[in-house]
């Protein structure tokens, strides 16, 4: 079951939501944990796999879930997307490359052509087009993926380079590196905030999206957004976590009950959880007592997903 924490906007306590919800898992649910995904042995399987239990940071321009689950990382690749790079010896400088790039990512000036590396989304198109055959693709580096376990959390992140603008594509390796289809472990993905493309590709392929809100009039516009894209363009079960219980106002209960969506979780306001995040503690390790709250939304969404499952 691949679960994914998202939000309309920062600052809701999506990460705090997504890893406590792994941490209470892992120390109350060991059949979760001890889940081996099928064909594959301890011995030959990647450190971050041999559980049954997967954390997956695609907030890959801020990841910051390590600093919550403190997992130790030993595997580290370069990512990136092959751009285009010319053979001036077999060149014509025809312009069919700049004419055929819809991201505007080439272009040819006299006896020059250009590459904007910030802009080619890898598509190979100008290559594919080149008369010439003068067009080879060489891997242009925008971040990294790294991985390992949080004790018997497997977990991985990757990490967008500073000054480069394109997340999604070390968001669809990350994804593409760990996640094997209908294996039966328990995946969190904890999302970008917003609604964003980045969100859009964290969210694909997920069984469930979490949302995670304040009851406040800001937060019930951005969830508003945020259940159009994961329920409406997606078409994926949503349900709530209402965190801040107390700060606001009614209008997001309201629009959850209109709209039939579940509110699965309410953590209230408390101070000891903003003193906690603020030192890089977990939510559950500042509040064991909220464990149980915790492996209780787990099994809510495993209703959820196997009753959408049986209705399909
Ligand atoms: S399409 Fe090929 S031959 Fe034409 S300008 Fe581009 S690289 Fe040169
Ligand atoms: S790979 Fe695609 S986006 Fe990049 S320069 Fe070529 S046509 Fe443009």
């Amino acid at each position: 079951m691949i679960i994914a924490v998202a939000s309309g906007k920062g600052g809701t306590g999506k990460t705090t939501v997504a890893t406590s919800l792994a941490l209470s898992i892992a120390a109350n649910r060991p059949d979760v944990v001890a889940h081996r995904p099928s064909g594959e042995s301890r011995g030959n399987t990647p450190i971050e796999r041999r559980g049954g239990l997967l954390f997956l940071d695609c907030d890959v321009e801020e990841p910051n879930a390590a600093l919550f689950l403190k997992p130790v990382l030993g595997e580290r690749e370069d990512v990136g997307i092959m751009i285009p790079q010319v053979d001036y010896s077999l060149c014509t400088f025809c312009g069919r490359c700049a004419e055929v790039c819809v991201w505007h990512a080439i272009a040819v000036v006299g006896q020059k052509v250009l590459i904007f590396p910030e802009l080619c989304h890898g598509c190979g198109s100008c290559t594919l087009n080149c008369p010439e055959g003068a067009i080879h693709e060489v891997l242009h580096v925008i971040g990294t993926l790294e991985s390992g376990c949080a004790g018997p959390i497997g977990f991985a992140h990757g990490t967008l380079k500073v000054g480069e603008p394109m997340s999604v594509p070390i968001i669809s390796q990350l994804k593409k590196k760990h996640l094997t289809e209908n294996d039966g472990r328990t995946v969190i993905l904890d999302a970008s905030p917003g609604t964003s493309c980045p969100v859009v590709e964290t969210m694909r392929g997920a069984d469930f999206v979490l949302l995670v809100t304040e009851p406040t009039p800001f937060g019930l516009h951005d969830l508003r957004l945020a259940v159009q894209v994961a329920r409406d363009e997606l078409g994926l079960p949503v349900g709530v976590v209402v965190n801040r219980e107390g700060v606001g106002d009614m209008g997001v209960d309201e629009y959850c009950a209109a709209e039939g969506i579940p509110i699965l979780m309410r953590i209230p306001l408390d101070r000891r959880i903003a003193v906690a995040i603020s030192r890089g503690e977990a939510l559950v390790e500042a509040l064991p007592e909220m464990r149980s709250q915790f492996v209780t939304l787990y099994e809510k969404i495993q209703r959820e997903v196997a009753s959408r499952k049986e209705a399909q």
